[in-house]
């Protein structure tokens, strides 16, 4: 795909190789060969658990236990649970994207500090709807993203409710569902490269995912900011659990971390500063390098994908110089 982002420049790369966004991004220890267990333990605690993959688990149970319907109640389609669920979850991905996005945008309660690059949002710009980036990606975020998120989640319930997939009971299976748990986070990102593969043909790409793209410099909201089509192709990664015979709460899980881990991947800063000495992991500098140069890190760092199919930008400058040779020769070659 030819970008629209021909003049490189190195404004995102610069403040990339920031050490606070930690520039080489390099492979996880889990690919390393010959293996290396202790870094690899290391590195699922610090990059899949904690802190936001453990809050995700917390949050999944008390959604499911006191926020969600009896699976009973879903046996049939009705407005009122599915409405219910629609309600929750935007609710649910506001608590993370709002006070996100006023601390850094509104506030801007730390400045540039771990910022990733240097723009800030467009308040007024004609590419986006209402004419403003932020109320264009809350209107795609809820009115889309919460809504075929949630028509997927209660397709899902819908199936368990009535049998047609046996329901995993933790009192029988507490190893399954713990493993499939942790698994739930792979098979997110897994799904999410492929799909996004997908998204930059061409032909998607123009009638969808430029959509998403129009955020050079996302925000929290950003997130799921898509088009409908890219929605429905996001949130089909919950037909796994059409096959894998789960509990619930790993269906809330797998929605939670679809719907609203974006929020942080997206919130344009590597990390979150309140006061001095609270500093929270929450941009993603591997995904923002795609925002910015299009045909680099279509996957996530933990699945690695990039670094088998030779799309891995790890933010240095020797990253930069082979894209942008590469880019030459493509142009070249046009
Ligand atoms: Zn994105
Ligand atoms: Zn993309």
């Amino acid at each position: 795909m030819t970008s629209s982002n021909d003049t490189i420049d190195t404004e995102v790369y610069s403040s990339v190789a920031m050490p606070d966004a930690g520039a080489p991004i390099e492979v996880p220890p889990l690919y390393a060969w010959p293996p290396k267990p202790v870094a690899t333990l290391k590195w699922i605690w610090s990059g899949v658990l904690f802190p936001w993959g453990l809050v995700f688990i917390g949050l999944a149970f008390l959604t499911w236990f006191l926020l969600s319907p009896s699976l009973q109640s879903m046996q049939v389609f009705e407005w009122d649970w599915i409405a219910g669920i629609w309600i929750r979850n935007v609710a649910l991905l506001t608590l993370f994207a709002a006070p996100l996005h006023w601390w850094l945008y509104v506030r801007r309660g730390q400045g540039v500090t771990t910022k990733l690059n240097s723009q800030w949002q467009a308040k007024t710009s004609s590419k986006f709807l209402f004419k403003s980036q932020l109320k264009d990606n809350m209107f795609w975020s809820i009115a889309s993203g919460c809504t075929i998120w949630t028509l997927f989640e209660c397709m899902t319930y819908w199936i368990y409710a009535n049998g047609y997939i046996d329901v995993v009971h933790w009192v029988d299976s507490k190893i399954y569902l713990l493993l499939l748990g942790f698994l739930t986070f792979f098979l997110s990102w897994t799904h999410f490269y492929f799909v996004h593969r997908l998204l930059h043909w061409p032909l998607l790409y123009r009638v969808a995912h430029v959509l998403h793209h129009r955020n050079t410099s996302p925000q929290p909201w950003s997130g799921i900011s898509m088009h409908p089509i890219e929605h429905l192709l996001y949130f089909s990664v919950f037909c796994i659990f059409w096959v894998v015979p789960a509990h619930p709460v790993l269906i809330v899980l797998l929605g939670l971390f679809q719907g609203i881990s974006p929020a942080l991947s997206h919130a344009g800063f590597a990390q979150i500063n309140v006061g001095q000495h609270l500093n929270i992991p929450s941009g993603d500098p591997f995904h923002q390098l795609h925002h910015k140069y299009y045909e680099v890190n279509y996957g996530n760092r933990a699945t690695a994908f990039d670094k088998l199919f030779g799309s891995w930008h790890d933010g240095t400058i020797e990253a930069q110089n082979a894209f942008r040779e590469r880019r030459r020769k493509e142009l070249l070659s046009d």
